[in-house]
């Protein structure tokens, strides 16, 4: 049987699980990403159930868990350490079956990078045209070069190149009013209890990671604007409860983005060959923390129904009402969480997180990670084509 070929756009979270399903079951993949070199991104991640599923799926979920650490989130405080809600460490992990992970960016890249065959991935290489029926053409230090594919897969991320060729109509990315930064403490022995803090229009997160690190987040509302390389962090986070400030104090390089997302929804995820993946497709906030996750939920059922007849009709379908409906759904958590500013509006809302019980709570947090690859995928069955 002649393999099919497909071509990834982008060797990002998305577009790399994206390679190693295709690859799996049975295609024969080329990623195409522009940076010469991968660069380490200073920063972490939370695998929630549903993408430590996917990768479970993609046979990658132990290699994670050994470089990740279980996040046992405890709830929600106030900046002065009182707690809004709390939620018992397993309760979590109980529900779902799985627990969430933490984990360095970098070392999920590398366990996404180490599945493919060498040669799969060309770096240097930015896709500079594309068709809806296949053809691509990348820059590469040789010139530009043409390839055509059975399947193209848009995972070049929130700026999307494809999208913006071959969905002209579509709206691109909103700033969201907030600025983020993101930080990996290198060393920490201390006490560390794991939970999200909000005040007014700013919150603070934190995720231990192996080898004693811990990424952390921090997020307060902003126009967009100044200098990225101005990486300084709000001096409001050194009043806030330990081990806020310390944390801060011992990191050294810190990213800083204004945060954007896709407010329009897309009225198709596939135009002729070419489906669109991961950011490129649904570039949410990340109040809900499913980013990658929604990623790595396009990757496996994209490689599950592609090779069908009308495969890709069937990942538009499955893929798009879901992504869009948590997309909506970070976007209103960060508005009801960290975006709140007015003060009586702030303490209603605290007094409605005191008020709800953690059975609740927990369902509500649970929903969107709840969620399971298609059944062959799920038996690890179908990729070993
Ligand atoms: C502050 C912050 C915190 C977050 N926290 C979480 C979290 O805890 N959990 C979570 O699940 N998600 C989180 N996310 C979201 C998550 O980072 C993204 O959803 C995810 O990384 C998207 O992956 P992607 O592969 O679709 O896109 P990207 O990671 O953007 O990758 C796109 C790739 O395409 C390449 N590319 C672009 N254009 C071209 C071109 N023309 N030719 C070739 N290559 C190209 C780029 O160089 C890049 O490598 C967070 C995001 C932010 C900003």
């Amino acid at each position: 049987m002649v393999a099919r070929t497909a071509v990834v756009v982008g060797g990002g979270i998305g577009g790399l699980s994206a390679a190693v399903g295709l690859g799996r079951a049975g295609w024969d993949v080329t990623v195409l990403e522009r940076v010469a070199v991968f660069q380490p991104v200073g920063a972490g991640l939370v695998l929630q159930a549903n993408g430590m599923r996917c990768l479970d799926a993609l046979g990658l979920g132990d290699a994670v868990r050994a470089q990740g650490r279980p996040d046992m989130s405890g709830g929600a405080r106030r900046a002065d350490g009182r707690w809004l809600a709390r939620i018992p460490a397993d309760d979590l992990e109980r529900v779902l079956g799985t627990s969430a992970i933490g984990v360095h960016r970098a070392a999920l890249h590398d366990i996404l990078l180490s599945a493919l065959p060498a040669g799969t991935v060309r770096t240097g290489a930015r896709v500079s045209a594309v068709t809806a029926d296949g053809a691509v053409t990348y820059e590469s230090s040789a010139g530009p070069v043409h390839i055509g594919a059975d399947l193209v897969v848009a995972a070049d991320g929130i700026h999307s190149f494809v999208r913006r060729s071959l969905w002209p109509e579509a709206a691109g990315p909103v700033h969201v009013g907030v600025r983020a930064w993101r930080g990996v403490t290198p060393v920490w022995d201390g006490d560390l209890v794991v939970a999200i803090t909000w005040d007014r229009g700013a919150e603070f997160g934190i995720v231990p990671l192996v080898d004693g690190r811990v990424y952390w987040f921090a997020a307060v509302n902003a126009a967009p604007g100044g200098s990225a390389e101005d990486t300084r962090i709000p001096a409001r986070f050194l009043r806030w409860h330990h081990p806020i400030p310390a944390l801060i104090a011992a990191t050294g390089a810190v990213l800083r983005d204004d945060l954007a997302c896709l407010d329009e929804p897309l009225p198709a995820y596939v135009r002729g060959r070419v489906a669109l993946l991961g950011d490129a497709a649904h570039a949410m906030t990340p109040n809900l923390g499913q980013g990658a996750n929604q990623a790595l939920e396009d990757a496996v059922v994209l490689a599950a129904v592609a090779g069908q007849p009308d495969g890709l009709a069937a990942y538009d379908s499955q893929r798009r009402p879901r992504t869009q409906q948590v997309a909506k759904a970070s976007r209103m958590i960060g508005r009801f969480g960290q975006q709140l500013e007015n003060p009586v509006a702030v303490a209603a809302r605290n007094t409605l997180m005191h008020l709800i019980p953690p059975r609740l709570a927990l369902r509500s947090m649970a929903g969107y990670a709840d969620w399971h690859p298609p059944a062959p995928l799920a038996r690890g069955g179908s990729f070993d084509a």
